[in-house]
């Protein structure tokens, strides 16, 4: 990927079933995000515009991020990250010059995807992103935040972002799907069982059920350097030193 200050920009190689759970949402992001850049032509005759933004919000490690990537390889669409903690950082004359500069590179990349991480941390930043004053077809903003209470009233008003989706830390159905997709290409033994863990798992969030898999695999090669095989007791031994971070409080 092309990094400047602030931005990275590639087509991400992330799919959908790289994604566990959350069937709902993904479908909902696929007919928001992928057929309007896909079939372009049957909107336009249909006379229906496309969604310009949509706003993800739910708690930290829940594949808000990875949810934007998805829809961004899936509609084959340059994807254009830029990182509100970096821009909060900036002098509001540069944060303003990157935003413009974005935004150009990202009509002349078009099918883009802009993705504004951290959206809560833009406030001021919006005001001179008038996305919607000027309209650009083939380009979308995505913003994500963890605390949409946080985000200036005046970019939740409707007619700014079209759909604002809760992405909900996952149940015990998604963090079995979340299990076999970070466990797919390890071998396990006859004696993991992904659905006991999973239902053991409350709280957890993707990012971590990621990281106990990893682990897992890494408690295995320390036992035994050679070994190939994961059993129960390495993801129970990790599990057991894991305490998720989410709390209910966590949960809008
Ligand atoms: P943050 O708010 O902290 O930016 P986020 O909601 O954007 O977090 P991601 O960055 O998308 O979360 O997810 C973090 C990691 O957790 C990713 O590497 C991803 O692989 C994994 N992960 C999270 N949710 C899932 C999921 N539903 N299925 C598979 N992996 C997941």
């Amino acid at each position: 990927p092309s990094i400047t200050r602030g931005v990275t920009v590639d087509i991400p190689k992330v799919s959908w079933d790289d994604i566990g759970g959350l069937n709902d949402l993904k479908k909902k992001l696929r007919q928001a995000v992928e057929w309007p850049i896909k079939h372009a032509s049957a909107f336009s005759k249909m006379g229906v515009s496309p969604l310009r933004g949509i706003l993800l919000h739910g708690p930290p490690g829940c594949s808000k991020t990875t949810l934007a990537k998805a829809a961004a390889h899936a509609a084959q669409a340059s994807f254009f990250s830029l990182s509100g903690a970096e821009l909060y950082s900036m002098y509001v004359g540069e944060g303003e010059a990157l935003l413009r500069n974005t935004f150009r590179r990202a009509r002349l990349a078009a099918p883009s995807i802009l993705f504004f991480d951290e959206a809560d941390r833009w406030e001021f930043k919006w005001q001179h992103f008038r996305w919607r004053e000027a309209p650009v077809n083939g380009i979308l903003v995505l913003a994500a935040t963890n605390r949409p209470q946080a985000i200036d009233p005046a970019l939740m008003r409707p007619g700014r972002f079209d759909l604002v989706l809760y992405v909900p830390p996952p149940n015990s159905e998604a963090r079995y799907e979340i299990l076999r997709v970070h466990t797919r290409n390890m071998k396990l033994g006859p004696d993991v069982n992904l659905q006991r863990i999973a239902e053991a798992t409350d709280w957890f969030t993707g990012a971590e059920l990621e990281g106990l898999c990893r682990e897992a695999g890494i408690v295995a090669l320390r036992e035994n350097i050679y070994a190939t095989i994961v059993t129960n007791g390495h993801f129970q031994t990790v599990k057991n030193s894991l305490k998720p971070a989410l709390t209910k409080e966590d949960i809008d």
